[in-house]
């Protein structure tokens, strides 16, 4: 139950809980996870206590403003501590959880060990679930690889039909690289086919020293183009079969909301990190010695994130950011971005302009009308799906020419190139 003498944090925030630590089946070769093994050099088996387990689902329970209480289970892989760890937390929850609130678990894996046992189980106790996936086969095994260098695809997705057929629609989180950036249209249409309903993209920003990038980091123009030519698609055929979170966090920042990601707001220091052994740090991204906020099992989680440390975390976001930024057209929208990918060079050359800052601004300027419209739209009461149907009538003209079009010949947007060569793969209506 909830008792005074708990610290209660004003509003809801999220702890990355990592209850085997970095330990994961996979090795992906842009993981920015596997390296905090060097945080825990004395230990053979990472695996949180039944002790820290407790701890944390009290106090985070006590802290939680209510009335739902979200949990996210994440890695390494959280599937490695096994199903009974997870019947533990729901034995806990239902110990700690007063009956005004309502805990909800979220689980992030990669899908390896999702058999029939573990997606009943998911199931019957109401996890969320999200796997992560790449795109197709040729795209998703570039980087998604054992230790040995395997193959996961094959697995991974036998995982995400588990749990179809277990009545579990996954969400699906998608690592834009170096590589599958380069394929906008077949890394999207790939989840299209398999009717994915939600669908997150990460940026890979692996920050080598010296301010350069590992060769599986996507740079910024790429991501921009990846993100601009699947904008294209969706907004013109599947805003209502598929919601694309970073469209959808955009749309709420048009229409005046702050943007649930943390990447997109004003401010960091919500969304805390744990660790098995009971450390927390002030985020998934910064879990290192000097972002160590301290232990759960000796001090309260509530207390942790009102320390002045974790406060001037969150606000640096701000404080720090670049004239570029601040001067930016779309700043409201994008805030600077994440502050561990601010190492590129801004207008007075210091390295602290976000990396992917080209891309951000790119795309950002390329929705910006349609944004604009949608709000609009929505300021009169309709519904953002109906947008669809206005572009459809305001291009209809235009998609009968696209249809017709020879691919062979010049490509109607006026590039110069041939249209097999240039629009050919965003336009659908080419091949209707
Ligand atoms: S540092 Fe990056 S990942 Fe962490 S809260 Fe801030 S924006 Fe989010
Ligand atoms: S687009 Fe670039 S300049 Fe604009 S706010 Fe984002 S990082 Fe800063």
């Amino acid at each position: 139950m909830t008792s005074d003498k708990h610290p209660v944090h004003e509003w809801p925030y999220i702890v990355m809980a990592k209850p085997v630590g970095p330990t994961c089946n996979l090795h992906c070769r842009y993981c920015y996870y596997l390296n905090k093994f060097s945080l825990f050099p004395q230990r053979d088996r990472l695996m949180m206590s039944d002790s820290i387990l407790e701890a944390y689902i009290r106090q985070f329970i006590q802290s939680s403003p209510g009335p739902m209480v979200h949990f996210v289970w994440h890695g390494g892989e959280p599937t490695l501590a096994g199903i009974k760890f997870y019947e533990r937390v729901i034995d806990l929850q239902e110990q700690y959880c007063p009956p005004e609130f309502q805990c909800v678990n979220n689980i992030q894996t990669n899908g390896i060990l999702l058999d029939r046992s573990w997606c009943t189980f998911l199931f019957d106790a109401k996890f969320h679930v999200g796997i992560s996936l790449d795109g197709p086969g040729r795209l998703h095994d570039k980087f998604r690889i054992s230790q040995g260098g395997d193959s996961s695809h094959n697995l991974a997705m036998t995982g995400f039909y588990n749990l179809r057929e277990a009545g579990i629609d996954p969400d699906v989180l998608c690592s834009v690289n170096a590589v599958n950036s380069q394929f906008p249209q077949e890394t999207y249409r790939f989840f299209l086919r398999h009717n994915v309903s939600w669908l997150q993209f990460i940026p890979i920003v692996v920050r080598l020293s010296n301010n350069t990038v590992s060769r599986q980091s996507v740079d910024a123009i790429s991501y921009g183009n990846f993100l601009k030519a699947i904008f294209d698609e969706w907004i013109r055929y599947d805003m209502t079969s598929i919601a694309i979170q970073l469209f959808l966090e955009c749309l709420r920042v048009w229409i005046g909301e702050s943007p649930n990601l943390c990447v997109m707001a004003d401010k960091c220091g919500q969304v805390l990190a744990l660790e098995h052994d009971g450390s927390v740090y002030s985020c998934d991204h910064f879990v290192d010695r000097r972002h160590l906020l301290g232990q759960i099992d000796t001090s309260e989680l509530g207390d942790m994130i009102a320390l002045s440390a974790q406060v001037e975390f969150g606000l640096a976001k701000t404080s720090t950011l670049p004239l570029s930024c601040i001067t930016c057209p779309v700043l409201m929208a994008c805030n600077g971005g994440c502050p561990k990918d601010r190492f590129a060079l801004s207008a007075d050359g210091t390295a602290d302009l976000n990396y992917l800052c080209a891309g951000y601004k790119d795309f950002l300027l390329h929705i910006l009308p349609y944004m604009e419209q949608l709000a609009a739209l929505i300021s009169k009461g309709e519904r953002p799906s109906s947008f669809m149907n206005t572009l459809k009538a305001t291009e209809g003209e235009d998609r009968a020419k696209w249809r017709h079009a020879n691919r062979n010949g010049p490509c109607l947007c006026g590039s110069g190139k041939k249209l097999k060569k240039c629009c050919l793969s965003v336009r659908r209506e080419c091949n209707s």
